[in-house]
């Protein structure tokens, strides 16, 4: 698949626009769309159903150790700045950057991005130029955010916005156990947005300055924490292929003993082969880490900061942490066996963005199918999974006439309170399949003669382009058990 039939598909169907494309867009931020927003929105229920609302708390999953519970949570974008010091945000999320010197290129790169010591902008950008193109000396860009709380403005009310939504449920570890009595094993999930001050935000909305994280911190005991790593490894992996990420362009790939933080013993990403990349090459949609204790024990004790493997306490001129972190004691008392330890924690990373960007990919298909005449045309269909589909069933009268108008109507409102439904009259009935198709609907019904002799309508099927006769009556139950 082409990326471009994809990105102009996008904005021609409403699933994703230029923020502020009127004035011209703004690099790295993008807005969904009347299709988009349902498509996110159904994929970020699916999370939150699937990990937290819909799951079993007494139940020991296959494969786990033992039964867990799981509970939400909604903390603000901006928090206090001491929750970025102490995190290591404040000193060491940075990328290294550069900047090209060549007249008139202006062209600034992540050092990571780029294959060689080169302007990648060369020739295209500065013809002739090219030879004397010289990159600047790499420097430290850090990307969070800055802002300003309150009216003074002065540096000490600086804030951050959150580069992560994980933080948020760290420091509310005490409360949740406070007030929720959950035991460990538990996770805390939170989803919503983040900001990253990318340097160079690209290929579409896979790499954006404002995204939407769906985060879960899982709380363990450090002795079962290596099992419980595997096993959400697993689960999260299957919860894409459930929704339709199958096949060769999914692949977690577990981290090499050399890219572990010297606290963790394992993290694995899940990784999808977006068309934009190189043959070869995939991305990340979200990433597991096995965190050990230490962002618990950062915010209880002060700043623990790695570099290269190396725990480094850093000292303030009185000889104490530089950054001191919360005081309040974030340990974990088992009332049953009266052990008290710092919880481990695994930590289930995904971005809803680059989730739904892969959703967008995979459904993305050409084939053929047989127009009004019944002649074969090429059609663009998008495959979602039903359950992620932003809209499930589309209804249409065959003619506006002989009363197939009320009858479609009278079906399209018994089916809207059910499930994303949708009325169109307008053209001919294999132009609005077509519409359908390139919306992703998994389902059409359509109110023909026959209907007004026996009740029933034409239901057919996106994918198989099977049609079949189902009475009106039974259009709702039908409808339900095939999306799931
Ligand atoms: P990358 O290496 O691609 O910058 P990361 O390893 O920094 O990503 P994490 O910090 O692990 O990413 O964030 C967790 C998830 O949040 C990622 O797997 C991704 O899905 C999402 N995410 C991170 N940065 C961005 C971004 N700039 N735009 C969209 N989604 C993002």
């Amino acid at each position: 698949m082409e990326m471009d039939k994809l990105v102009a598909l996008c904005k021609r169907r409403g699933f994703l626009f230029q923020s502020s494309e009127i004035y011209g867009g703004l690099n790295g931020f993008w807005d969904y769309g009347p299709l988009g927003v349902e498509l996110k929105r159904n994929i970020k229920e699916a999370w939150w159903r699937d990990m937290v609302s819909g799951h079993d708390d007494l139940a020991a999953p296959p494969g786990a150790p033992t039964a867990y519970e799981m509970v939400g949570i909604d903390c603000t974008i901006i928090m206090h700045p001491q929750v970025w010091k102490v995190s290591g945000h404040y000193d060491l999320f940075v990328d290294k950057m550069v900047d090209c010197k060549a007249e008139g290129c202006k062209g600034r790169f992540r050092v990571d991005h780029i294959p060689s010591s080169e302007c990648p902008l060369k020739p295209s950008k500065h013809p002739g130029e090219h030879d004397k193109c010289k990159l600047t000396e790499p420097r430290d860009f850090n990307l969070m955010f800055k802002t300003i709380v309150g009216a003074l403005g002065t540096e000490e009310d600086a804030a951050f916005l959150r580069p992560e939504t994980a933080q948020g449920i760290f420091v509310n570890f005490r409360n949740v156990c406070d007030s929720s009595r959950v035991r460990v094993p538990f996770g805390i999930a939170q989803m919503g947005k983040s900001f990253r001050n990318e340097i160079t935000p690209r290929n579409f909305t896979f790499r954006s300055r404002e995204f939407e994280q769906m985060e879960i911190e899982f709380f363990c005991h450090p002795k079962s924490s290596p099992q419980w790593y595997q096993y959400w490894r697993d689960r999260r992996m299957k919860w894409y292929t459930d929704l339709g990420l199958a096949g060769e362009r999914l692949r977690l790939r577990e981290h090499g003993k050399e890219e572990l933080s010297h606290y963790s013993c394992g993290t694995s990403d899940i990784e999808y082969a977006f068309p934009f990349l190189e043959a070869g090459d995939f991305g990340e949609l979200e990433g597991i880490a096995h965190r050990g204790d230490f962002d618990l024990r950062s915010h209880m004790e002060g700043k623990l900061v790695t570099k290269d493997g190396q725990l480094i306490v850093e000292q303030g001129p009185d000889g104490k942490p530089k950054w001191k972190g919360s005081g309040k004691d974030l340990s974990y008392r088992d009332d049953l066996t009266n052990e008290r330890f710092v919880p481990h924690v695994i930590e289930p990373s995904a971005g809803a963005d680059r989730g739904t960007l892969a959703f967008l990919c995979e459904a993305y298909h050409e084939d053929q199918a047989p127009d009004d005449k019944g002649q074969m045309q090429t059609r663009v269909v998008m495959r979602f999974h039903p359950r992620i589909a932003p809209i499930k069933v589309a209804v249409f009268p065959l003619v506006k006439k002989d009363g197939m108008p009320e009858i479609a109507e009278r079906i399209y409102r018994a089916i809207k309170p059910h499930m994303t439904v949708f009325y169109d009259e307008s053209g001919a009935v294999g132009r609005r399949y077509r519409r359908q198709d390139e919306a992703g609907t998994p389902f059409c019904i359509t109110v023909d003669g026959q209907t007004l002799t026996d009740g029933t309508v034409t239901l057919r099927d996106r994918d198989t382009l099977k049609q079949w006769r189902v009475h009106e009556k039974d259009l709702v139950a039908e409808l339900r058990q095939r999306i799931g």
